[in-house]
């Protein structure tokens, strides 16, 4: 039995690492040995067993909420997107539900309803994977698309996505199974045509391919560290068939395969810019699969990704709203922390008015509103722990003031 050249010893039984018994590093001072991996996992199936068939199932998941409900929690903290929303509920409850009546026996199979989400960037996608998730308390991690490209066309490395999903469960593979995985720029592993015979854009195809794997459901094998796969590495194997994928991207240009799709000649031909502005935004509602084919996305990858839902580009209204109606708002957030030290802080309908046409302005979404609420309050978070004062009050004046001495027009985006 020839010691390998890892030296590490199994935290549990202290076995040396070798060919017949590998010892692989898990977590950060704790290596163990596939035997003892093995203890472990029969351990936990034999308790999850005594704890009954429903409570194995359900393991990791609170009771399910129905769609109404997770609509209702998702109201709590996304602005709009009511459409989005709908289908994210429908689609997750069905997906939580087929994963507990997995045991019924009949015929019917309920397919996995893995989930496309289109939009600009910035309008809440992420937001609302994030959030579904933390309702169902299930283990979820976000993953760059485009990372996945630049890791090359190999198509192994793919699997190291779900290396990510592991280390937020402790590497407890029965929870990780039942997660969600949010895979975001989707649209940038598109091959640059649809037609797939002038292509020789390999690298998005390959790593679409490879994804496919991971997307309709099998075993696959996770390097624990993620990054390349090398023969020392003991792998863990991970089956995806619950784990729900939930996609998004922001598809530039899609308005056009959609707006040729439905014959219509809106695009380029409004009156004016704004007109011609809306035209394509309102285009994106009607998006259905064949045109994420034309956008370049493999049929194969579309058919697993059943649920196709898109989402709004945020309006002045909607940005005014996201400041301070949802559950953790930005101004809830420092209204808390000047409260902390005893400071009641308002802001004057006209302040917040005016950081709205700054995020417009500046084109900088809702995702900008944090920085420029951040770059006006510095000063005040530095000055008032140190002052007598119970109240302070932001008005459009001190906005414009704090705006112009951080030179906020810099941060313009050209055209
Ligand atoms: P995307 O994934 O679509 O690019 P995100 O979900 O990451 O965008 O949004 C970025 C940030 O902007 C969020 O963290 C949130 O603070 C804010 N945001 C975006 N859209 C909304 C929305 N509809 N409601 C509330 N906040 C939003």
């Amino acid at each position: 039995m020839a010691t390998r050249k890892t030296g590490l010893t199994c935290s549990m039984c202290g076995a040396h690492d070798s060919s017949s018994t590998p010892v692989v590093k898990v977590l950060e001072g704790l290596n163990l040995c596939t035997d003892c991996i093995s203890f472990i996992d029969n351990a936990r199936d034999s308790q999850l067993k005594a704890a009954g068939r429903k409570g194995a199932k359900q393991e990791g998941l609170k009771e399910i909420p129905k769609p109404m409900e997770i609509k209702a929690f998702l109201d709590e903290y996304i602005i709009g997107q009511d459409e989005a929303k709908k289908y994210l509920s429908v689609a997750v409850y069905n997906h939580y539900k087929r994963i507990t009546q997995a045991e019924t026996k009949d015929d019917v199979d309920i397919e996995k309803s893995n989930i496309v989400m289109v939009g600009p960037t910035g309008t809440g996608k992420t937001l609302l994977a994030k959030t579904i998730a933390r309702l169902l308390d299930v283990p979820f991690t976000i993953v760059d698309a485009t990372v996945l490209t630049e890791a090359g066309y190999v198509g192994e490395d793919i699997e190291s996505l779900l290396t990510r999903l592991l280390q937020v469960c402790d590497y407890d593979v029965e929870k990780a199974q039942r997660g969600i995985v949010f895979i975001d720029e989707i649209d940038k592993i598109a091959r640059k045509s649809d037609n797939p015979s002038i292509t020789r854009d390999v690298s998005g195809e390959g790593v679409q391919q490879g994804l496919l794997k991971l997307l309709e459901g099998s075993v696959v094998l996770v390097p624990p560290n993620g990054g390349r796969k090398h023969p020392e590495q003991k792998m863990i194997p991970v089956d995806t068939k619950n784990i729900l994928f939930i996609c998004g991207g922001a598809f530039d240009g899609i308005e056009r395969k959609i707006a040729s799709r439905l014959n219509t000649h809106v695009v380029g031909y409004g009156h004016n810019e704004a007109d011609r502005k809306r035209q394509r935004e309102n285009l994106m509602r009607y998006v259905m699969p064949q045109d994420l084919k034309s956008f370049g996305l493999i049929p194969e990858i579309i058919g697993r990704l059943p649920v196709l839902t898109s989402l709004e580009p945020l309006d002045k209204a909607a940005l005014r709203r996201i400041l301070t109606e949802p559950k953790n708002a930005i101004i809830r957030q420092y209204k808390k922390m000047f409260l902390l030290d005893g400071v009641e802080l308002e802001f004057a309908d006209s302040a917040l008015d005016l950081i709205v046409d700054k995020a417009v302005e500046y084109k900088l979404g809702a995702r900008g509103l944090r920085s420029i609420v951040e770059t006006i309050m510095v000063d005040a978070m530095y000055e008032v722990p140190s002052q007598p004062v119970k109240k302070f009050t932001v008005d459009a004046a001190y906005v414009a003031e704090k705006l112009e001495k951080a030179h906020f027009e810099k941060t313009k985006i050209a055209d």
